[in-house]
């Protein structure tokens, strides 16, 4: 079954707002087994609006359309809808008297216009809003069904919960549930190749690839009668790819950030860790610290942007600054080994590099950073090449950098 949305209003169309209602209705759509092939903004505007709902009557069973249900001019959804079906609109005396106990609950004066929020289509199914004044609507004609509601996320959303899902839910007995397999240290191209029997065999369960900074999610979507059905579907997919890609998984839930999963395993191990920071200036910290909890296994970050600080807290020794240059294998090495000696820690982690956009050379140009990953003694080095502006190769540096801590205490023996 196909589900189309549109939202109504001129000031989305204008970019005023944002069309964050199409994002929620698409997610929820999907999650109840809908497949949604078009979206669409009209403005408040008689001709198109009628015209986009013929259209979106022709091609998609179900149609959502979100706003222009109040009580000004401007305001035509239901009008439009019952234009296009050939319905006519009456009071509805149920509606009439929510809306009168609405305004005199809240000691407002009703303006005549808020009855026009009372009228509806012959044959429509009125469904109560308990958010604010103007009710939804659901029209049925023959096998298409179009789904009123309006614009304010805070009236719309509760509705839509409430009411307007169940009803989708019995048109539509079948579910889309997903899990997300979570990799890093393989990059998007490799992981796809790696499984490219898997993705071009696929049906249902799908898997589906989405490449993320420094990492790469792999979304097993299945459809099924319920939940449990479609988790039985998604096993046997997520087990072969625990087989093909193993260590390279940190996680296959969908709350487990790859911060989260590098924290637990810190933990596991007994492990504390220290962060020292040029080019990052604090992000690789600030990620480890979003972890509720951290405490137990962090112990300090040094944010060291100057040759002088890397001196003075980290011990790097001015020779290797001189030498090798702040951004080199041997000071990102001196980094982690005086990280962890200043903060007592078992284990740390160094980063340094040149973010960009000036500083590059041409031997040691943007994007070269360094990041070294100390566990008990042992350091491990590597450079990267990362491309993108300041920002990206920030993010970049961050992630890589938090996936070799993980993979320097997966391989640590123990
Ligand atoms: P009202 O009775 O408030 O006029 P309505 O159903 O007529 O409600 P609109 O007038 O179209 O809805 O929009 C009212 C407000 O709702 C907008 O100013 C905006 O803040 C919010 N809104 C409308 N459509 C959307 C949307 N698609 N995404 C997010 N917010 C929206
Ligand atoms: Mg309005």
């Amino acid at each position: 079954m196909t589900v189309e949305l549109i939202a109504v209003g001129t000031e989305i169309l204008l970019g005023n707002i944002v069309n964050t209602n199409a994002a929620y209705l698409a997610e929820k759509c999907a999650g109840l087994g809908l497949s949604c092939y078009y979206q669409s903004v009209v403005g408040d505007n008689e001709e198109r609006l009628c015209g986009i709902i013929e259209t979106a009557l022709k091609r998609s069973h179900v149609v959502i359309l979100t706003g222009g249900l109040g009580p000004t001019k401007d305001d035509l959804t239901k009008e439009c809808v019952a234009k296009v079906l050939g319905r006519a609109l009456y009071e509805d005396s149920h509606s009439r008297e929510r809306i009168a106990s609405y305004f005199e609950k809240r000691g407002f004066v009703i303006t005549e216009n808020n009855w026009k929020q009372a009228q509806v289509p012959e044959g429509a199914i009125v469904i109560d809003n308990d958010n604010g004044t103007a009710p939804g609507l659901i029209v049925t004609e023959g096998d298409r069904h179009v789904l009123l509601l309006p614009g304010p996320p805070g009236e719309m959303k509760p509705m839509f919960e409430k009411h307007m899902a169940p009803y989708l839910n019995r048109l539509q007995p079948e579910i889309i549930h997903s899990i997300t397999v979570k990799l890093c240290g393989m990059g998007e191209s490799m992981v796809e190749t790696e499984i490219g029997d898997l993705i071009e065999a696929q049906s249902n369960p799908t898997i589906a690839p989405y490449a993320k900074t420094g990492e790469v999610h792999l979304r097993v979507t299945a459809k099924a009668v319920d939940e449990e059905a479609a988790m039985e579907m998604i096993r046997p997919v997520t087990e072969e790819l625990y087989r093909r890609f193993g260590g390279y998984i940190y996680t296959s839930r969908e709350e487990v950030t790859l911060e989260q999963a590098v924290v637990t395993l810190l933990e596991e191990r007994n492990l504390t860790v220290a962060v020292a920071e040029s080019c990052t200036g604090g992000m690789v910290a600030a990620r480890l610290t979003k972890v509720p909890g951290v405490s137990r296994v962090f112990q300090r970050g040094f944010v060291t942007y100057s040759d002088d600080s890397k001196h003075q807290l980290l011990g790097v020794s001015g020779e290797t600054l001189k030498r090798y240059g702040a951004v080199s294998r041997e000071t990102a090495e001196e980094m982690a080994r005086g990280a962890a000696a200043a903060a007592g820690a078992k284990v740390a982690l160094s980063v340094t590099g040149i973010a960009g956009p000036e500083g590059g050379t041409s031997e040691k140009p943007v994007g070269l950073v360094y990041v070294a990953c100390f566990v008990e003694g042992a350091v491990e080095i590597r450079e990267f090449h990362f491309k993108g502006n300041r920002d990206r190769i920030r993010e970049s540096s961050v992630a890589n950098a938090l996936t070799m801590l993980r993979r320097c205490i997966l391989d640590a023996k123990h």
